[in-house]
């Protein structure tokens, strides 16, 4: 087994990027980006800050909480006045400056809601993602899939897209047939799904949402843009549905040892089961692009989730 694309939809990530740190880069007539100075191995060279419009502007994910970062976009922004501040999602290195950005320029805030997790926690289960989301994320104002928000020469419709986390929301960029897409599909990485707070069977929903459209460009939250847009997110889905044939084949593998005795649990039965199990492997996978290596921990964490 292997977790290689299909040959008719082959995934190549695009990892040349120059984030020219706290410039203002402009990318089209109506969109530039400030890129912040926060690369890790999570966000790439940094999280992209995208200015959209002429005269009015919205700002999509202002950023990590980082006082450089708001100086480098109000001067990007210049004479113009920021009207909306929108955010994807609810990540530390996506929505925490907008609140800095709200007290410089008067904006309201956009959101989906309030960071929270795809599922209900078990009982007694710790969140191992709350590091890594703003809990105190407040919006005046919020938008659901199919809002639009508006300036003289912009329009953007949130798009629902659930999975990297609950709240997400990609842009589409009417006048240029743009989608700004967060982290839900970039171009230098697979998007983490990690529960509780991803979910897979919602990330692939939304991967075919996004194959339904017709936009001619994304711009993600991180590294380069994406050209072509349909090619891709085939990839990306084909991608993912190699992975998931190999979790299925190690949870089988490890469901018909008899010791796990898989019947005990029936929530774990069927499809749905193999889901919950995916899921919970997501945290294993984590980023790694090449199956092989992780199987064999996957194995043995589907085997613990099944003997537990
Ligand atoms: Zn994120």
């Amino acid at each position: 087994m292997s977790d290689r694309p299909t040959s008719d939809s082959p995934l190549i990530f695009d990892r040349v990027f120059d984030p020219r740190h706290g410039e203002r880069v402009a990318v089209s007539p109506l969109v530039a980006r400030v890129t912040a100075n926060n690369p890790g191995p999570f966000t790439f060279h940094g999280t992209n800050t995208w200015l959209v419009g002429t005269s009015e502007l919205a700002v999509i994910d202002p950023g990590p909480d980082d006082p450089a970062h708001v100086a480098a976009i109000l001067a990007a922004v210049g004479s113009a006045r920021v009207t909306a501040i929108l955010v994807t999602h609810t990540h530390r290195d996506h929505s925490p400056a907008a609140a800095a950005l709200q007290v410089a320029t008067g904006a309201p805030i956009w959101g989906e809601g309030p960071h929270r997790p795809a599922r209900p926690l078990d009982l007694g289960e710790i969140n191992p993602m709350d590091a890594s989301s703003q809990g105190a994320f407040r919006h005046d104002r919020v938008l659901g899939d199919g809002d639009v928000v508006s300036g003289p020469d912009w329009t953007l419709e949130a798009i629902a897209t659930p999975g990297h986390t609950a709240n997400h929301l990609c842009f589409a960029l009417a006048e240029e047939k743009t989608l700004f897409t967060g982290d839900h599909v970039m171009a230098w990485s697979t998007s983490i799904v990690a529960p509780p707070d991803g979910a897979m069977v919602d990330y692939m929903a939304s991967l075919r949402r996004l194959m339904a459209r017709d936009d001619r460009l994304l711009l993600p939250a991180h590294g380069a843009g994406i050209g072509e847009p349909l090619a891709f997110l085939r990839g990306l889905e084909a991608h993912r549905l190699g992975r998931e044939a190999a979790v299925f084949a190690a949870f089988r593998r490890a469901a018909e040892r008899p010791e796990y005795r898989i019947e005990k649990r029936p929530a774990l039965r069927g499809r749905q089961g193999m889901w919950a199990l995916v899921n919970e492997a997501g945290a294993v996978l984590k980023r790694g692009h090449e199956l092989g290596p992780v199987l064999a921990p996957v194995e043995r964490r589907l085997m613990k989730l099944v003997e537990g």
